[in-house]
């Protein structure tokens, strides 16, 4: 079906009679409440997020934290916004921006976010085993998380009271310089993976294996130009 089809032959209004059965009520409201233009133009894809109209999950991500602001009216989504662009921008590899945003948006395999889906699966730390599993449990200074950034000399934040992974994230990026963030976001990452070596095929927790892991990675990414040397 094209656009046009659903516009009265005169241009005058949207013909949505007969149509009823392809769009749920709030959508018809959305097509009703847009202008129709007076002259003739060519059917086409278009993408008002971006300058040159073509789709990306950045401005699809953008557009959902403005009309969240908007929604909320809340300080904290400005906050958020300067959070998402510095992840955004940074010299990092793909998989590790996304793994990040998962992070900050409490949206990793926790077990604690298992538990809302599978109860029958406990929320305790499957390293520690002395207190629950949360995102921010999985990358802050605990044992041997905590040799992971000393190996790494990233001076990051140890204090108490931060409720959310992310505001603990914030804190720390704010005051690092771009080599910092990019070595802060990888060894989260490089954490992540190696709990899960851990879990999945019984690997050790040694702080000195994620150290050169988020080495190499570095590496990697200053050979292949993500990252500027
Ligand atoms: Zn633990």
């Amino acid at each position: 079906m094209q656009v046009a089809e659903l516009v009265e032959e005169n241009r005058q209004g949207w013909n949505l009679e007969n149509r009823g059965a392809l769009f749920f009520p709030f959508e018809q409201e959305c097509i009703i409440k847009m202008s129709i233009c007076d002259h003739p133009l060519t059917d086409g894809w278009c993408w008002e997020g971006e300058r040159d109209d073509i789709y990306s999950v950045t401005s699809a991500y953008r557009l959902l934290l403005e009309k969240d602001g908007e929604e909320e009216g809340s300080s904290s989504v400005v906050n958020d916004s300067w959070l998402w662009n510095e992840i955004w921008n940074l010299p990092v590899l793909p998989q590790i921006k996304v793994f990040f945003w998962q992070l900050c948006s409490e949206a990793i395999a926790t077990r604690s976010n298992i538990l809302v889906c599978v109860p029958l699966i406990g929320d305790e730390c499957p390293r520690c085993g002395d207190c629950v599993e949360s995102c921010f449990h999985v990358v802050r200074g605990y044992g041997w998380v905590r040799g992971v950034w000393a190996g790494l000399e990233l001076d990051v934040l140890t204090i108490h009271g931060f409720q959310r992974v992310r505001e603990w994230v914030e804190a720390n990026m704010r005051v690092m310089g771009v080599r910092e963030c990019v070595e802060f976001m990888t060894g989260c990452w490089a954490i992540w993976e190696r709990r899960n070596k851990a879990i999945f095929e019984d690997a050790e927790l040694r702080a000195d294996l994620v150290v050169q892991r988020v080495r190499e990675l570095l590496w990697e990414m200053r050979s292949s130009g993500v990252m500027c040397s």
